[in-house]
């Protein structure tokens, strides 16, 4: 039986089960903090492909990763988004597939998803009121989006969870419109501070809001702090006795945040991200034209993870290369 290298640890002896993959830098929603403007990167058909994507998968498996989580851009605009969720779900290891989505046409589409071999289901809402949604977004489709997670609860997902922008002055009041939401289903409401890019400064100076005010809320409404899990990710999870839902905090300016960081990221073009804020990408792509490369590829991936920095720097207004995270997949 072949020796499997050690599973990934970097120099803070930090490990790496979760692996976040771009799979397209194309998104068809406006939003204001990520792409405000629309889509214009053209690089869609340079994206990696199907092998390209079970290779790296598999060199991830091999390295002691089981969960993929399939991003972008939007990852569902891809025409094979059926055959991406089939193989990485294929790849022996892996055993959670979670894929975050803007929910485009989600009521049509999650059943497939489901089929196809889809675990986790996120969806970002960064509103639950129409008009801030459309104003926030671009596209009047919340009611399309609410249909689609009912429909993926019908189909036996036994919980969703849902990614919200924290914006001051935008949807910073709307904290009782989601505990609603959320009393009698199983929904996550994972409550994100709004990160700094090089694309959106101004846009981050004007709506930037501390997770802290919402943490404050929080308590005054009698929500309680769950214990952390060893594996868990960076969110704080708050629970309240007379709710289905949870609430989760994603504060990445706070003291710390980085201490349990457990993923790596790899954009759809191929490249290592050691950092959502890393000033540059490791390219992969060459190692991921034949099955033979695998040793290779392992190799590098081990070799690079040296160079992981134990925090980001984004205290110090350096937000790295990623001039939005629709490039990476966030
Ligand atoms: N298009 C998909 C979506 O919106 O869910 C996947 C890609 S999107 C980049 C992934 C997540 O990053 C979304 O939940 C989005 O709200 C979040 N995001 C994007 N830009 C952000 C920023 N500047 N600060 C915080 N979160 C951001
Ligand atoms: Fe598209 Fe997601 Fe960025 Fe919104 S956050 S513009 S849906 S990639």
């Amino acid at each position: 039986m072949p020796i499997l290298p050690e599973p990934l640890q970097d120099r803070q002896g930090r490990t790496f089960p979760y692996l976040r993959l771009s799979v397209t830098d194309l998104c068809n929603f406006s939003c204001q903090y990520c792409l405000p403007d629309g889509c214009t990167e053209t690089s869609h058909k340079t994206a990696i492909g199907l092998d390209e994507i079970r290779r790296i998968v598999t060199a991830f498996a091999i390295l002691g990763t089981n969960k993929v989580r399939i991003s972008g851009g939007e990852p569902s605009l891809r025409f094979d988004f059926m055959d991406i969720l089939q193989t990485v779900r294929n790849v022996p290891g892996i055993d959670t597939v979670a894929v975050t989505t803007n929910g485009y046409k989600l009521d049509k589409r999650v059943g497939n998803w489901l089929s196809a071999g889809m675990t986790h289901l996120n969806v970002s809402i960064d509103s639950l009121e129409p008009a801030m949604f459309q104003r926030i977004t671009g596209h009047n489709r919340l009611d399309e989006i609410l249909r689609g997670i009912d429909h993926a609860f019908a189909m036996g997902l036994p919980k969703v969870k849902v990614n919200t922008v924290l914006l001051k002055g935008m949807n910073d009041k709307e904290l009782d419109r989601f505990l609603g939401w959320i009393k009698d289903q199983p929904v996550t409401v994972r409550m994100i501070e709004l990160m700094e890019t090089s694309d959106s400064i101004d846009f981050f100076n004007r709506h930037h809001l501390s997770g802290q005010v919402i943490r404050q809320q929080l308590a005054d409404r009698g929500w309680t702090q769950s214990i952390r899990a060893d594996n868990a990710g960076p969110a704080q999870e708050f629970w309240h006795p007379d709710y289905q839902g949870q609430i989760g905090l994603i504060m990445p300016y706070s003291k710390d945040f980085c201490a349990d960081c457990n993923r790596l990221r790899v954009n759809s073009q191929g490249e290592l991200q050691l950092c959502l804020f890393a000033e540059q990408g490791h390219n992969l792509r060459h190692l991921l034209q034949s099955d033979d490369q695998l040793p290779l590829l392992i190799h590098r991936i081990q070799e690079l993870l040296n160079l992981k920095d134990d925090k980001h720097f984004l205290d110090y207004g350096l937000t790295g290369s990623t001039r939005n995270l629709s490039i990476i997949g966030g």
